[in-house]
């Protein structure tokens, strides 16, 4: 069986993220949607509430289950018996960043590759850092993340405020 992990933050899963997991899905026989730690100190939605809205989303997708791991991803992927770890690139300024994380993880474990996926050209402006932004400001938020979620950030965003 051929097994995929898609790792990210997706604070908040975008229309961008959603398609690469659909792309990945139906190449692969398993794809493990992980969601990572985050780096940013203060996210908009807890690790758990990610979870949650990711598995709304891909529900009807059979062959994707949605997690979450601390430490190290190439432990992660092992665990889940893949071997390979997919990674979305938007535009050249993605590259350096994960070019570098790929060949990290290939010195920690050799077995594991990394995937490249080239982003859909309608996406690859987008990013859950401006969904962020636009929902701050009340933007229509149809374009960019999945409707069956809009609600949740709407109410996420009026909490903070
Ligand atoms: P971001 O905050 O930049 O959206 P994530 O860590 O949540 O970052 O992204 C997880 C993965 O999804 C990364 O491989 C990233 O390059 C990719 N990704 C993010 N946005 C898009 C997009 N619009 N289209 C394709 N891939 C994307």
């Amino acid at each position: 069986m051929k097994t995929a992990v898609y790792p990210g933050s997706f604070d908040p899963i975008t229309l961008g993220h959603l398609n690469i997991i659909k792309r990945t899905a139906r190449i692969f026989d398993k794809v493990y949607v992980c969601v990572m730690k985050n780096s940013d100190k203060n996210p908009l939605f807890t690790r758990e509430e990610r979870v949650e809205l990711i598995q709304r989303i891909v529900k009807h997708l059979d062959n994707v289950e949605v997690e979450t791991a601390d430490g190290l991803l190439v432990e992660y992927a092992k665990s889940k018996g893949a071997r390979v770890v997919v990674k979305g690139l938007r535009a050249v300024s993605d590259f350096d960043w994960e070019f570098q994380m790929a060949l990290a993880n290939r010195k920690i474990d050799p077995a594991i590759d990394t995937l490249f996926m080239a982003a859909s050209e309608k996406y690859t402006f987008l990013s859950s850092t401006v969904v962020k932004e636009m929902a701050k400001y009340n933007a229509d938020l149809r374009d960019f993340v999945p409707r069956e979620i809009i609600d949740d950030i709407v109410k996420k965003m009026e909490s903070k405020r």
